[in-house]
């Protein structure tokens, strides 16, 4: 792993944070950057080696988006590369691999994007209604997604559609599909992209879907069964952006003691006084101790055991341990922690996202407090 850190630091050397900023005030999409990643095979690391990726573990993916994080960069933009082949890998026939997997590890084809979250179900996936209705050999697909990140820079998209309404169904987790929608061929033919501003430059977007046809061949596994296939996805998802939470919170530790030590007011530096090297401290703590979930929850699933509880605990502890040290360091930077050029109001807006998606922190607390703790449901 220390040679791994090392390339990716290297690599980050090359965008630094005037990169960063001049993106964030374009809002534009750091195409050079995700082209260095895929250059360098980061984004293929979990890829098997027969077809064409590295063949590593979910930890080693996770130390390369702690290592981007820590320097300030960003892996929003290409991250879900790393993972959502994951659906199409241990779920996909035996055709669909050769036929995608190889164009996704050389980055020839781009699958960055997932489709879930609709405006009408929020966090309750099983009450989504895009539906997907099979006539012969095609899906015509009908509904509405929001918040789909990265849909316009992707060649491909895993959708995860009804087939079946709720109510048809006997457990309301039955009767979802999951379909690979090729972008290239849907955009202008049933599919929609628009582009939703947000307080970060996410290029996060909502799909109008409108007689869709996507072929009965791009059907992942079996029809009805797609919630179980995209559920390990999620646990990787949540655990890779753990660890881009652990490097946020690096980032902002190292840069909130390097400026406590610096700056020197009433003839001494800030960092002297308790009230402003402690919490830094505290910040330190919390982020070594998140740091430990997150390499139990990655070493769980390289092992292929249950995951869910802690890829969900170790998201929660990261995601909080970052937000504090965010809020330490714009503190110790006093007025300078709101300019542009010191890039933390920029890192402090992009980590708040991680408490709300791709999991909010109630949701993560219910899943503990029902099915560890055996407490009843709220609903
Ligand atoms: C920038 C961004 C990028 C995203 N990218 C993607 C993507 O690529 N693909 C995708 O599918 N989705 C994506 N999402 C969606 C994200 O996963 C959801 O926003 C997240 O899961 C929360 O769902 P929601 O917004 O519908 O909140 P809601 O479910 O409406 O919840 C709102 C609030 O209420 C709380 N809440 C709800 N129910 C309960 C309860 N029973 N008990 C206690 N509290 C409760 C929640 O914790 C939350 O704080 C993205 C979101 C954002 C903001």
């Amino acid at each position: 792993m220390p040679e791994i850190r090392d390339s990716v630091r290297r690599m980050c050397a090359d965008f630094p944070g005037e990169y960063w900023r001049k993106l964030d005030r374009e809002r534009a999409y750091p195409t050079d950057f995700v082209q260095a990643l895929t250059r360098s095979g980061f984004l293929s690391v979990l890829i098997p080696e027969e077809y064409g990726g590295s063949g590593l573990g979910l930890r080693a993916a996770s130390v390369i988006l702690e290592e981007i994080h820590r320097a300030g960069c960003n892996g929003a933009a290409a991250h879900a590369q790393m993972y959502t082949m994951g659906t199409l890998l241990r779920h996909g026939s035996a055709e669909q691999k050769t036929k995608y997997l190889p164009a996704i590890a050389s980055g020839e084809l781009r699958l960055q994007a997932f489709g879930v979250t609709e405006p009408a179900s929020g966090t309750d996936t099983t009450r989504i209604r895009t539906f997907a209705r099979r006539e012969g050999e095609t899906y015509i697909v009908n509904g509405q997604k929001v918040w789909i990140s990265r849909a316009e820079h992707s060649d491909l998209m895993l959708l995860l559609v009804r087939t079946s309404a709720r109510d048809d169904t006997a457990k309301a987790s039955d009767g979802m599909s999951v379909l690979l929608v090729d972008l290239r061929e849907a955009v202008g033919h049933g599919l929609t992209i628009r582009p939703i501003q947000t307080m970060i430059n996410h290029a996060t977007t909502e799909l109008f879907i409108d007689n869709l046809k996507v072929p009965a061949a791009n059907l992942i596994g079996e029809e009805g069964r797609g919630f179980r296939y995209i559920l390990d996805g999620m646990n990787a998802e949540r655990i890779l952006i753990a660890s881009e939470c652990i490097g946020d919170a690096r980032f902002f530790v190292d840069r909130a003691s390097a400026y406590a030590r610096e700056r020197e007011v009433f003839g001494r530096p800030i960092g002297m006084n308790q009230a402003v090297q402690f919490p830094i401290a505290r910040n330190y703590i919390e982020t070594e101790a998140a740091s430990l979930m997150v390499e139990k929850a990655a070493g769980l699933f390289d092992a292929g055991e249950p995951c869910g509880t802690e890829a969900n605990m170790a998201k929660l502890l990261a995601s909080e341990a970052s937000w504090r040290a965010a809020d330490t360091c714009l503190q110790t930077h006093g007025g300078f922690g709101f300019a542009e050029e010191y890039d933390i109001e920029r890192k402090f807006r992009e980590t708040r996202l991680y408490q709300v998606a791709p999991i909010s922190t109630n949701l993560i607390l219910s899943h503990v407090g029902t099915h560890v703790l055996q407490m009843p449901k709220s609903f």
